[in-house]
């Protein structure tokens, strides 16, 4: 049996794109392989919302050329936004790859790998004009009680730092009987939390009307219902986008988490306008303001850059001033690096390395100082558990997420799936410790 291996970067878009990827490969007949030496068709899902994962690829790239070199018969496809951004000069400067496909054209892949991936002419394929959703595609799932969801495809937003428009196109949103079906029957299958995705989850459903008038709120009340779904999360909301019958949704379903992946970018008002961020900093606190008021015990995380063009110390000492005022319990720190065709790559006044290496430092410690003060408060209190398998440290110990998705690493006897209460008392700035209380649901 010919076999295959995918290597992934980036988001969890594209974590869910390698499923399908997977799916579709194993469809042809083709098995999984444990590393790319033991593959004869070598998938690489890239991304390239920064340079680091384009660095981190060609270095992978060369290892695949030397395998290639090795055994010309072996098939190198490359897929994802890095694939797509580079369309017009992949093969120029990896001759040796022979298949490239931007995210949209994951539909397409069996037509050009053919029987068994085999004998595969060299081609390239861009946005595909009519992209298609997962539901209609096999799937290879990582974990059996978790599943990814697609919500919508592509972006509307023009984030002046952003690729993934560009990459990934304008939004289209699935439609929610789809959504619904697909949720249905992965808790058949025996999935118990659903991570609903999209680029901006909250502008699900607005390319649907007038044929369909429906919002996010009522996406989460419709999953909250399917009978056998444990928990619903969904990544990422735009913050311009969160509108009181999403908050009201939250609130009242009680499968949805409470914890909410809330992009902040910067603190500074004048930063977020030049980002096209279209909210201010006072328009950011407020929504944090009734999120919590409806649903007190919210976990909030985000996504934060420094060194956008134009930056002063100013606008950074504001990112640090809402850091503090929010108080989130994570955070993702980027270093924001210029991307080509986007609108802040063109921008004067970019700000040099030494300065963003130094604000980044300076972030990451508030950012861990809070987290850790964050999660000690959770010491003595008992929270429910769903176990992923043993702790990456020490496999004498669980490990597990918590409904605010907080990693708890616990001693227990629960198996991966269950849904267990943990008492803490122990907390690091990411993680917190404890053990098993006793078991909630088998
Ligand atoms: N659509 C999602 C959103 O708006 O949150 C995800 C976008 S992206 C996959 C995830 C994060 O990467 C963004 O929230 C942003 O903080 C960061 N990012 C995007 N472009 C960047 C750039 N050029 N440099 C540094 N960080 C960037
Ligand atoms: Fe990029 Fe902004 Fe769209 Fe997120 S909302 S994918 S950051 S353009």
């Amino acid at each position: 049996m010919r076999r295959y291996h995918v290597t992934t970067f980036g988001c969890q878009m594209n974590a869910h794109d390698s499923e399908r990827i997977k799916g579709m490969l194993e469809e042809l007949g083709l098995g999984e392989a444990p590393s790319p030496e033991e593959a004869d068709v070598l998938v690489f899902n890239t991304c390239t919302i920064r340079e680091k994962p384009d660095t981190r690829l060609a270095a992978h790239l060369g290892d695949a050329k030397v395998l290639k070199e090795r055994d010309p018969d072996r098939v190198i496809a490359v897929g994802g936004c890095y694939a797509e951004a580079q369309r017009e000069s992949i093969f120029a400067r990896y001759p040796f790859v022979d298949v490239a496909f931007g995210p949209g054209s994951i539909p397409h892949l069996a037509e050009w790998l053919g029987a068994g991936g085999v004998g595969v002419a060299r081609s390239s394929f861009g946005i595909a004009e009519e992209r298609r959703f997962a539901a209609t595609l096999p799937m290879h799932r990582e974990r059996s009680f978790q599943a990814w969801v697609q919500v919508s495809m592509g972006c509307n937003s023009k984030c002046a730092y952003c690729i993934v428009p560009a990459v990934r196109g304008r939004e289209v949103s699935r439609r929610p009987g789809e959504i619904v079906a697909e949720v249905t029957r992965l808790a058949s299958e025996g999935v118990r939390e659903i991570t609903l995705l999209g680029q901006n989850v909250n502008s699900w459903g607005r390319d649907l009307r007038p044929e369909i008038d429906t919002e996010f709120g009522e996406l989460l009340r419709a999953c909250d219902a399917v009978e056998g779904i444990e928990r619903i999360r969904f990544t990422s909301p735009h913050p311009k986008d969160f509108r009181e019958p999403v908050i009201a949704a939250m609130a009242e379903s009680r499968t949805v988490c409470e914890h909410v992946h809330l992009p902040l970018q910067s603190g500074s008002t004048r930063l977020l306008k030049a980002m096209r961020r279209t909210y201010s900093r006072e328009r950011y606190l407020q929504l944090v303001d009734r999120l919590r008021e409806a649903i007190p015990d919210l976990a909030l995380g985000t996504d934060i850059i420094v060194g956008f063009p134009g930056e002063t110390d100013a606008d950074f000492q504001a990112t640090l001033e809402v850091v503090e005022a929010v108080g989130y319990d994570s955070a993702y720190t980027f270093v924001y690096s210029p991307r080509s065709g986007t609108e802040a790559a063109a921008m004067p006044d970019q700000i040099p390395d030494d300065v963003k290496r130094e604000r980044i430092e300076r972030l990451v410690e508030l950012v861990q100082r809070i987290g850790h003060d964050r999660n000690r408060a959770r010491i003595g209190l008992t929270e429910e558990v769903l176990v992923e398998g043993p702790s990456r440290t020490d496999p004498s110990r669980l490990r597990g997420r918590t409904r605010r998705n907080t990693t708890v690493n616990f001693l227990g006897d629960a198996g991966a799936g269950e849904l267990v209460q943990v008492e803490i008392d122990g907390a690091t700035s990411t993680t917190l410790s404890g053990r098993q209380a006793a078991l909630v649901a088998a």
